[in-house]
């Protein structure tokens, strides 16, 4: 029984790395968050050693009876939360969540219809080399070339000229809302199924400032640990228990998946519990309101000057496409560059993007992560003056000088107080 420290103190030191490392810098990936101590401990609890295959009330292994609980109750919480009629939430991950809707919902073969990778779309809806590409048929709608904005009367042509079974709804890097009347109506006009991923989304969903998918969607699948603030996980939703709720649970299991990550599932829980409470909503409010903030500030003139622009002009969401296409930065450049300021971002393709993926002419800038470490209007200004000089700079910017100003803040929101890794 000896401790991580004395046992293993190589991956000690990774722990106590990383969380000196989070500490430190301000942490922009989009589809990163700050997980609440509960939920630490949730995850790191003895459920880890429970198989528990099946679901509850019918497992194939005994002593089942403290996970059930614990299963029941982040199945009834996703429900409540999200309104729906059905809530499978076992998928180990936002990738196997989707995979299982596509094992439900299509056969090896059948034609699906997504957004494209290149303009925002996720491996699974579709990618060449991912499960989605090499088992379907896949097709694929982009944005506008003139508004980089899905344009529905454009989903709507395609949708007719290729016929999927599956239409899906949902992206990784779109910084705009979706119509999802519209994909519902598209989707009986071909005679589809409408599946939309929310994984991006879903915190904003929950706290009632993004439309819902929920009531026009056939499933919905979500990752967990995004703006949803939870475990690293995937969770799947129904409006039709009836119609898609068997065929997804043996999509999960034993279709996809084993036994369940039963220390997550509880941690999944406590997260759908925080989800449902005001604070969690003030957190997403603040979440908007600091992207909408670096957008702004992204579009003044001085920052065009420097070839910096914003993908559609602005943000509906809780992150930012900068445009670097005409910017003596690429991607890479960019992220190396913030990186070195103190603050983590990830390089991104922009719709059209004349660059291969490695490098790309964009970043995608998040604020998930630092409205959960508790900021507002004054410091997202701030963060949003240290990017623009920044990217205005470029070379020559003065990076101590920055990772200064990041100190400033970093210093000011203390994160994990007295947690010991
Ligand atoms: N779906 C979307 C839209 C995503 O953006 C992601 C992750 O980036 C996933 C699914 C996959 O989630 P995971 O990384 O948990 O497999």
């Amino acid at each position: 029984d000896q401790p991580l420290a004395e046992l293993d103190p190589e991956i000690a030191a990774v722990l106590e790395g990383e969380l000196t490392r989070q500490r430190d810098t301000l942490e922009m990936i989009a589809s990163e968050n700050f997980v609440p101590r509960a939920v630490l401990q949730a995850q790191g609890s003895v459920l880890t050693n429970k198989y528990a295959e099946g679901y509850p009330g019918r497992r194939y292994y005994g002593g089942c009876e403290q996970v059930d609980i614990a299963e029941s109750l982040a199945i009834e919480r996703a429900k409540t939360l999200f309104g729906a009629a059905y809530a499978n939430v076992q998928p180990h991950s936002g990738a196997t969540a989707n995979a299982a809707v596509l094992h439900a919902l299509a056969t090896p073969g059948d034609r699906i219809l997504g957004l494209s990778l290149p303009h925002g779309g996720h491996l699974t809806h579709g990618m060449k080399i991912n499960f989605s590409g090499k088992l379907y048929d896949v097709a694929a709608y982009g944005v506008d070339e003139a508004s980089h904005r899905i344009e529905m009367e454009q989903v709507r042509e395609q949708a007719l000229a290729t016929r999927p079974k599956v239409i899906i709804a949902g992206w990784s890097a779109y910084p705009r809302h979706l119509d999802f009347a519209a994909f519902r109506a598209i989707a009986d006009e071909v005679g589809a199924y409408l599946w939309t991923d929310m994984a991006h989304f879903a915190g904003l969903v929950a706290a009632g400032l993004h439309p819902t998918p929920v009531p026009y969607s056939d499933v919905v699948s979500t990752t967990v640990h995004k703006t949803l603030g939870g475990p690293r996980s995937g969770l799947l939703l129904s409006r039709d228990a009836e119609a898609f709720g068997k065929k997804l649970d043996s999509a999960v299991f034993p279709g996809q998946q084993g036994g369940p990550l039963m220390h997550v599932i509880a941690a999944k829980a406590v997260a759908l519990k925080v989800a449902a409470g005001e604070e969690f909503a003030d957190r997403q409010r603040r979440t908007l309101e600091g992207a909408r903030i670096i957008a702004e500030r992204l579009l003044s003139p001085a920052v065009a000057e420097a070839g910096v622009s914003v993908v559609t002009g602005g943000t509906d969401v809780h992150l930012v496409l900068v445009d670097l296409r005409r910017s003596p930065l690429d991607g890479q450049q960019a992220e190396d560059l913030l990186h070195a300021a103190g603050i983590t971002v990830n390089r991104n393709a922009v719709p059209f993007d004349p660059r291969p993926p490695r490098v790309t002419s964009g970043l995608r800038i998040g604020t998930p992560a630092l409205a959960t470490r508790g900021f507002g209007a004054a410091e997202f200004t701030e963060v949003a003056d240290i990017i623009a000089t920044a990217l205005t700079e470029g070379h020559a910017a003065d990076v101590e000088a920055l990772r200064r100003r990041v100190a400033t803040l970093t210093e000011a929101f203390p994160l994990y107080t007295g947690l010991v890794q």
